[in-house]
């Protein structure tokens, strides 16, 4: 990787939109040698939301230390792995595992780390600036035109021009909007409640993940707690008649979070979200001239049962690079090149909005058919452990890990 941009009057690929996703986009494009430009519409000191992505895939780990030499090792340093994994049924424990720690000496990445989203951000942030990125903070994009030549970009009060665009905008892209690319897909009425809390470091809890359908305490409402970092997320699903009023607003989860955990956490609230269940996809990836590639949310939504939106939004990012070294590279082949890409990360996208989709039918079953085969299991798990272990897995959905697979077909 080169740290400064090359001196010679060549255009950047321009990529819009700072989320993990973009940086990600911006390192991987600078691990091809190549300029980087990188528009972000708010402002460098903004304060971005809590209660996002938690845990980075070993995969995604590879994939960022592979275009930042270090970057994996820092975000494992900064995170945790919680060696438990529980599941409770109706307040009755179905399954329990606990791996060996890992030797110090280990040089295998760990199968994840868990950290909150500000923090990946920053550490990817730091990485950029490392290697060479050049930010237009505070610079809005409303319009991407773009031609067999290249394309323009009107942002703020600018205008600027590049080989290539990367719309990493997020979930209302004005990228995507600007190409006329729709979203085909569903939005469920129902939501999940999403709170980060701070762990009390003079006594905290055990740094494990836990599952429990129907909480007793949340009036048969199922309910999530992952660790990270210096605290834990719980993820309550909402049942269909659920208010906001009731259950997403700060007084009300001080209410119920000690029904879940000791009481002392109703005062360690650090974020709280409220989120609808997304399964939408992009119908294209790229634009008609091969000229705009959309990756993360700019181009798919899921529910984030399985860990599957920023993983896979690193994977699309280390792809789209790839594909327009290549289309650099090999001019006459470049249609071919950009078609790759927008192929198998759409491709991608639809393998993870359907897992995404079995899991939460899982996680919030529309039939009876399914609470009795759940009752049952939880039922048959002490003389039957793979009950146990299906009741530990289907939350996830199918193939959790292969979200951010940059070469198969997920
Ligand atoms: C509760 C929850 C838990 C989750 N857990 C996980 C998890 O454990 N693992 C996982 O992989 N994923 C998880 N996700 C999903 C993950 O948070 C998202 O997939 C990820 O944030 C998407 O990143 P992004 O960079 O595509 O978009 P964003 O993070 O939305 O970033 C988009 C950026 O573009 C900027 N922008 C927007 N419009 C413009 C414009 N017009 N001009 C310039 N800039 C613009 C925005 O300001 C922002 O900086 C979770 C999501 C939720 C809601």
């Amino acid at each position: 990787m080169t740290e400064d941009q090359p001196t010679q009057d060549v255009l950047p690929v321009l990529v819009i939109g700072a989320g993990p996703v973009g940086l990600t986009a911006a390192l991987a494009l600078r691990s091809h040698g190549l300029p980087v430009t990188l528009l972000e519409a708010e402002p460098e000191d903004r304060v971005r939301p809590g209660s996002r992505a938690l845990f980075v895939h070993r995969e995604s780990l590879r994939l960022l230390g592979r275009i930042s030499p270090g970057l994996d090792e820092t975000l494992v340093s900064h995170g945790v792995v919680w060696p438990t994994r529980r599941t409770v049924y109706r307040g009755r424990e179905v399954f329990a595992r606990t791996y060996p720690a890992r030797a110090a000496t280990a040089s295998a990445a760990p199968p994840f780390t868990s950290l909150r989203q500000v923090e990946t951000e920053r550490h990817l942030l730091a990485a950029c600036h490392r290697a060479g990125v050049r930010f237009q903070w505070g610079a809005p994009v409303r319009d991407v035109r773009s031609s067999a030549e290249g394309v323009e970009v009107h942002a703020g009060d600018g205008v600027w021009h590049g080989q290539y665009v990367i719309g990493a905008d997020g979930a209302r892209s004005t990228v995507r909007r600007s190409q006329d690319i729709t979203m085909r897909g569903d939005r469920s009425v129902a939501f999940h409640v999403v709170v980060d809390i701070q762990e009390d470091e003079d006594d905290p809890m055990p740094l494990e993940r836990v599952f429990t359908y129907e909480h007793p305490g949340l009036g048969g409402r199922s309910v999530m707690r992952v660790p990270f970092a210096g605290g834990f997320q719980l993820d309550v699903q909402c049942k269909d008649d659920d208010t906001p009023e009731d259950w997403a607003d700060e007084e009300a989860v001080r209410r119920w979070v000690p029904r879940v955990v000791p009481a002392k956490y109703a005062d360690r609230v650090l974020w709280v979200s409220k989120y609808h269940f997304l399964h939408l996809v992009a119908e294209r990836f790229a634009d008609h001239h091969r000229r705009v590639l959309l990756v993360g949310e700019a181009s798919h939504l899921f529910p984030p049962f399985g860990a599957r939106g920023m993983n896979s939004g690193i994977a699309d990012s280390v792809a789209a690079a790839e594909s327009i070294a290549k289309a650099l590279a090999a001019p006459d082949d470049r249609v071919r090149a950009i078609d790759e890409f927008a192929v198998l990360r759409r491709e991608a996208a639809l393998y993870n909005s359907d897992a995404a989709r079995t899991a939460l039918d899982h996680l919030r079953p529309k039939r009876r058919i399914t609470r009795l085969r759940q009752a049952a299991g939880a039922a048959l798990s002490p003389v039957v452990p793979s009950c146990g272990e299906w009741l530990e897995r289907a939350p996830y959905g199918p193939r959790a890990g292969a979200a951010t697979n940059t070469s198969g077909r997920y």
